[in-house]
This record gives structure tokens, sequence and C-alpha cells, in this order.
């Protein structure tokens, strides 16, 4: 059996420091651990979701993959911890936290787990400085939301966030979160099965519009849930770069398509004819497993659906181990055990 690699997971500190009690104001994420092997995630007094013992506990998620034959995954935070509303100072230590949870879960099983970092996207100053940090304590790259305060990630303040990530050579999961229009759409949980697709089409239009792939061909983007809503209707987005160029064109001349193929995306579409398609355009080498675990919407089996298509082993090796170490820029030996 080759190397399986899962490149999105998300993992949690079992304890959060009460911020809210620190800081003075905000509803930032505290834990409630309610029951043992649970915790409800409150946001203030308001609960957010319940998680399992799997979020937190870096033995037990060991041994849950290995059902799987899955050895490595590759950890980050859960988005709504990205806390790109608080006060930049804060934004920072919470960052600080994370990231210095994930690099002792990969110091501590260096076989089984690679890491993101997380930083305060809300200040450029602060949030290169904690990119630098991350590179320093082992991170691989890092995972930034599909807006920043429903600021798009063409805006000009991230300008030098992208050089930097490009200077330091860290690979970037762009992950949906904040979804636009939740507010109005609360209901049949609408945010998750259309909100989060379009976030991160939202997300890959802007940076393609916005000229920063174009700008910056080294940077290693990949995008979540394979890259929801973007590569489904590319035909609609290339026909309004056409028909639209005034309106689309602005930032760059250059044909949306063309980028299909130069980013990565992870494997979860929940569907073998949509995969088909996805790997029809982004070929076996951009696409990389990843399930989302360990949360409902994940592709929990952990790519056993990508087994059962019938495809060449070829293509499976790529996208269950050697796409991922590309976009990572690793060696399969730093894996072996
Ligand atoms: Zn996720």
């Amino acid at each position: 059996m080759s190397l399986k690699i899962d490149m999105h997971t998300h993992i949690i500190p079992k304890e959060l420091p009460d911020w809210s009690a620190r800081f003075g104001y905000g509803t930032f994420i505290h834990l409630d651990h309610h029951r043992p092997g649970y915790a409800r995630m409150m946001q203030g007094d308001k609960f957010f979701r319940e998680i399992e013992s799997n979020c937190w506990d870096e033995i037990l998620r060991i041994d849950e993959y290995a059902q799987y034959h899955t050895q490595v995954q590759v950890v980050c935070t859960i988005p709504v911890l990205f806390s790109y509303w608080a006060k930049p100072q804060d934004g920072l230590t919470i960052s600080r936290y994370l990231n210095d949870h994930i690099a002792e879960v990969v110091r501590n099983h260096p076989k089984h787990y690679i890491g993101l970092g997380t930083i305060p996207m809300q200040d450029t100053d602060l949030a290169i400085k904690e990119l630098e940090r991350c590179k320093t304590i082992g991170m691989k790259g890092i995972q930034i939301g599909s807006n920043v305060n429903q600021k798009n990630l063409s805006e000009s303040e991230f300008n030098p966030i992208w050089a930097a990530i490009e200077a330091l050579d860290m690979a970037v999961l762009v992950h949906p979160w904040e979804m636009m229009g939740q507010d109005d759409m609360k209901k049949y949980w609408l945010p998750w099965l259309v909100g989060m697709p379009a976030e991160t089409a939202r997300a890959m239009c802007s940076l393609i519009f916005g000229g920063v792939m174009e700008r910056h061909p080294n940077i290693r983007f990949n995008f979540a849930h394979a890259g929801g809503s973007f590569i489904p209707t590319i035909g609609r987005i290339e026909h309004g770069f056409h028909c639209r160029p005034d309106l689309v064109a602005i930032d760059n001349p250059v044909n949306p398509r063309e980028y299909i193929g130069k980013f990565w995306v992870d494997s979860a579409t929940h569907d073998d004819e949509l995969f088909k398609y996805v790997l029809a355009q982004q070929g076996s080498k951009k696409i990389t497993l990843g399930t989302d675990y360990p949360f409902p919407l994940g592709d929990l089996e952990v790519g056993k659906f990508i087994e059962e298509m019938g495809l060449e082993k070829s293509i499976v090796d790529d996208i269950f181990c050697h796409s991922t170490l590309e976009w990572l820029k690793m060696d399969i030996s730093e894996l072996m055990i």
C-alpha cells in the first residue's frame, strides 16, 4: 500500500483560553466539555456546533485514519477560529495559540501530521509577521478564508501578504467561511450547502480577475471542496470574460480557464461524475485527497469512492499522495516510517 495523505482536515486544541474575558469584548469561540468525548463549540453564549474528541485527540485521529489505510493528515484550524473580525493584536494572539498547538502535534507525530497555520489577515503587517513565524515552527503552508470581513482576496491591502507567501515558498489552502448571504438563508443548512461552494468560487475568481495568480505564479494555491462551484461553472465564468470584458477583464487580461490546472483542488466532490469532470479539467497531479474530516459534510471514508471508481493506479497514487507532496513541496522520505 502506498502512502495516503489527507490534506484537508481540521484540528482544535482541547482547551481554548477564554478570549472574550481576556480581551474584554466579542464572542470568541470557547469549548464547553459537557460530557466525556464531546464538547460544544460556543460563540459567546450561542451554540455553534458539537464536536467529538476526534477534533482534538491526536492519537484517536491516527487510529481512526488507520481504518482507512491513511497514515498522514494535513491539519489546520477550524475556519470559525480565523477571528479576522477581532482587533489585530488579538487576532495575532489567537493565531499564535492555534499555530503553536498544531506545531506541537506535528512535533509529537511527524510521520502522521503536517501543519498549516493561520494568520491574522485583518492586519497585513501582523499577518506577515505570523506567516514568517509559521515557517520557522515547521508549517508547510497556511490556511486562509475565502474572504476577510467580506473583503475579497483581490483587495490591494493583501498584496504584501501574497508577496511574502511567494517569497517564503509556503503552500496556501483557501477555505470557505463567513458565507455570503448567510443571514438570508439560515434554514436548511443553506450557508453550508449553497454558500460554501459559492464562497470558494468567489475567492478563486477574485484571485484570478484581480491578477493575484498572474503576478504570483509561484504561489501554490489549493482550494477546498474541489474548488466549490468554480470548476462546474467555468464555462459561464469564461463566457462572461469574453462577452463583458469591460466588467470582468479590467485587472487581468488572461482567460480564467487558463488557470485551471495551475492550482490544486481537493477531492471532496461526493459525486463520481463531478469527480471525473474535475479530473479531466485539472489532471491527476492537481487534485489532492482532502476530506474535511472530522465534520459530517466531509468525505469520512477518506477517498473510498475514488478507490472504487476503477481509475488507473497511477492516477489514484497522484491524488492520494504525490499531488499533496508537490503542493507542499515535501519529499516522501520525510513521511515514510
Ligand atoms: Zn474544511
